[in-house]
């Protein structure tokens, strides 16, 4: 959906398989979506009708010739690049080949070196599809040996007319839109989530709260990440429901037991650690322009007057914009959250000043 583009490149590649694939974009725009739908073409006997029970296990991830690799720490490790090497020269179970699907190969960085040669000559029996945020340039000898299919976050205005297609409210669809990091699937969730605003309004009133006490700081960080726990029940709610239909299928097939469960748990539990990451990542995005707004606000007041007072507000301003930034980037780390979030509610108090 939303991927017209890459989509027709995954279909056209299907036909004419070669050894590896790396689908780049932003997270949220469909990549994993793309990985399967591909696998399920590369894996089916007709090519990926997408009605057959390969097809059907290859799309909801349980297909055992679809193997997908992640991380096992903040990056892709030499230890899991041997891994990945090793699964590689493993032979097919069902299928006529295997699709090894590495996530998060833009965190690949000491590891590229022990991965090029297998991605570059893997077994004939095995097709690499790779998927990464970003292409940094450390990555350039891996992009060079793969078919690239890149994927776009779907714009915000598309995002805004998808939701109010969908009779929600045009205001909430505007923040939503916002919110959602051009994800439909985000975007969906959101909207269905009962706190969204008070989340947001949460952030908002950040910088009215600190009053410069380390009391008022450390309450407001405690809080901000407490509303990013509640943020994820509607994604919980959602997984929950995936597994029982998963339960269904497998009744239906006469297993007891979901094939691949510990898998999909797995990948649930990434995809929330996933999720609140954004979602702190979105709220600091909305406190940012909270502060460039009352940057704006004080220079126009003071236009004209060139104003010492005005001179060191713009300046505080830089610092505060500076700060909200590091942090956001800094979330990308998996760092412990309370000590950075109590660091930048200390530094915006302006008790450092
Ligand atoms: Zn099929």
């Amino acid at each position: 959906m939303g991927q017209p583009r890459a989509v027709d490149q995954l279909m056209a590649a299907a036909r004419r398989p070669v050894h590896a694939y790396l689908l780049h974009g932003p997270s949220g725009s469909g990549k994993r979506a793309g990985a399967r739908g591909l696998a399920a073409a590369l894996l089916c006997p007709d090519g990926g009708c997408g009605a057959c029970n390969t097809c059907r296990r290859a799309l909801a991830g349980t297909h055992p010739d679809l193997v997908v690799v992640e991380r096992t720490g903040a990056s892709i490790s030499v230890a899991d690049a041997q891994s990945i090497v090793t699964r590689a020269q493993r032979r097919p179970l069902e299928a006529s080949r295997q699709v090894l699907m590495v996530v998060d190969v833009h965190l690949a960085r000491d590891s590229v070196p022990a991965l090029l040669k297998t991605v570059e000559e893997p077994p004939p029996s095995t097709v690499f599809v790779l998927l990464a945020d970003d292409l940094p340039p450390s990555l350039a000898t891996i992009v060079s040996r793969c078919v690239q299919v890149p994927f776009e976050a779907v714009a915000t205005e598309r995002v805004v007319a998808w939701l109010v297609e969908r009779g929600v409210d045009p205001d909430l669809a505007d923040s939503v839109a916002r919110a959602s990091g051009g994800s439909l699937d985000r975007a969906r969730l959101l909207v269905s989530d009962a706190d969204f605003v008070t989340r947001q309004e949460r952030w908002r009133s950040v910088p009215t709260r600190l009053d410069g006490t380390g009391a008022a700081a450390a309450a407001l960080s405690s809080e901000l990440l407490a509303a990013a726990d509640q943020a994820l029940s509607p994604l919980r709610q959602q997984h929950a429901a995936e597994l029982e239909a998963l339960a269904d299928q497998a009744e239906a097939m006469g297993s007891k037991s979901i094939p691949g469960r510990r898998q999909v748990e797995e990948g649930h539990k990434r995809e929330e650690r996933r999720w609140r990451t954004d979602d702190l990542r979105f709220g600091l995005a909305t406190l940012a322009e909270v502060y460039r707004d009352r940057l704006v606000d004080t220079i126009g007041a003071d236009e004209g007057t060139h104003s010492a007072g005005s001179a060191a507000e713009g300046r505080r301003a830089v610092r505060q914009a500076e700060a909200i930034r590091d942090a956001s980037a800094a979330l990308e780390r998996n760092p412990n959250e309370s000590l950075l979030m109590d660091a930048l509610m200390v530094e915006l108090s302006g008790m450092l000043d």
